[in-house]
């Protein structure tokens, strides 16, 4: 295994499938839209798909080898254009390159109107038993607004089968995503929206707020007036609206985004979150099996010119094995301030490597200039360890976290005491 220990690999792995039939009027994704029709298989699309998966096959054949997986998770785009074949293959070509540890959480991201029963199926019998469900909204109008292709009525289908999976124990676990903040909507509306979502007793809810990415036709719409978003007073009463009812419906909010009964975390967002390394592999994904990012082409042709590349004149250094790199430590402190339990900026000052005295003086800098968040109720506190409060400092967490990336700027003495071992 050379000279890397083994326990510092990669226990998991993320698989980017890029397409969609079309582009959602708010995505920014590296996608690639084959029309309404596509599919894995046969027809619109399917060539465009197959080839990609063959590049995707010749990555992951010259990925280093390292330990068995216990979280794969295939992301997109819309995987579920795959057919279970298409994902079986996948799985079988992971299995026998990294090994799956038993119990592995394996997901796959579906989007309603993609699939029907049968489809789900097949994708279990490939391997997978976690699945994570594009919903947004259960509402006809907005998903039209949005550039969906699916309605709610394919949504609560879609529910309700993966309920009846999961209630049956044929499944662990799945999600449901939604997205708060849609232009034209109200707390009325939102309060609805998460009654419906309770009602298909998903036991994880992804909840997040629209983004206005550049580029995309919500951002050119709204640079001319043309998108009414909710007000700010309005996003705040979602958002606690969010925070109160699921609370009070069981579930705990391990991340700013994530919401869970107990048990159902996703075990693969934690290791993107505990700053574990991890692979990636597909056009536009990235990897960071060494504490190193590195984020393929986000185009077709460059991605599969990448991959000729590296066949040809050996890997890019940022995934040769080589001994795990420390996360930087404001990456550590923005990644662990988003969970539940915060962060110990002690003990993740000391891991990466400041003597006493670095800590006392940078560490107190910070404190000086979060004082204020603290005072207003927006961080909490005990000793070192600082945690943003459930919902007024998580509504905020932007702020606060701007702050830490000036303080981290402005330190003149950032680097580690020690070397990294
Ligand atoms: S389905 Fe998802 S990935 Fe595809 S365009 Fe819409 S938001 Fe983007």
């Amino acid at each position: 295994m050379g000279s890397v220990d083994s326990l510092k690999f990669p226990r998991s792995a993320y698989i980017h499938i890029p397409f969609c039939h079309r582009r959602c009027f708010y995505c920014d994704f590296a996608v690639v839209p084959l029309g309404d029709k596509a599919n894995g298989e046969v027809g619109p699309g399917s060539q465009s798909i197959k080839s990609y998966l063959d590049f995707l096959h010749r990555e992951i054949s010259i990925a280093p080898e390292g330990a068995p997986l216990s979280t794969v998770y295939i992301g997109g785009g819309t995987p579920s254009l795959l057919t279970p074949d298409q994902i079986s293959s996948l799985l079988i070509h992971l299995r026998s390159h990294f090994g799956l540890q038993l119990g592995a959480e394996v997901s796959l991201e579906v989007d309603p109107a993609s699939f029907i029963k049968k489809d789900l199926e097949g994708y279990l019998q490939a391997g997978i038993n976690r699945f994570s469900l594009g919903g947004q909204s259960f509402d006809n109008k907005v998903l039209k607004r949005l550039g969906r292709r699916h309605n709610s009525v394919h949504l609560v289908e879609a529910c309700l089968w993966l309920n009846d999976f999961y209630r049956s124990g044929i499944i662990k676990s799945w999600n449901l995503d939604l997205i708060q903040g849609l232009p034209g909507t109200d707390l009325p509306y939102w309060e609805q929206q998460l009654s419906l979502a309770i009602e298909m007793n998903s036991p994880h809810l992804s909840i997040y707020d629209l983004l206005l990415e550049p580029g995309t036709v919500f951002s050119w719409k709204r640079s001319r007036g043309e998108l009414i978003l909710p007000t700010e007073d309005v996003s705040i009463e979602m958002f606690r609206c969010t925070s109160s009812k699921l609370q009070e419906e069981g579930f705990a909010r391990y991340e700013i985004s994530n919401y869970s009964l107990p048990g159902h975390t996703s075990r693969h967002n934690r290791v993107y979150w505990s700053g574990a390394g991890w692979w990636g592999f597909g056009q536009g994904a990235t990897s960071s099996p060494w504490g190193e990012r590195l984020t393929r082409p986000r185009t077709s042709n460059a991605y599969k010119g990448w991959i000729e590349e590296q066949e040809s004149t050996g890997l890019d250094p940022s995934l040769e094995q080589k001994s795990a790199k420390r996360t930087s430590l404001d990456d550590q402190v923005m990644v662990g301030l988003r969970r539940r339990e915060g962060i110990d900026l002690m003990q993740l000052a000391r891991c990466w490597g400041w003597n006493q005295k670095q800590c006392n003086e940078n560490l107190n800098k910070l404190k000086k200039i979060w004082q204020d968040s603290i005072d207003r109720g927006f961080l909490n506190h005990c000793g070192w360890r600082f945690k943003l409060t459930d919902p007024e400092g998580m509504e905020i967490s932007n702020q606060i976290l701007v702050q830490m990336l000036i303080w981290w700027d402005s330190l003149s003495d950032c680097a580690p005491d020690q070397p990294i071992p």
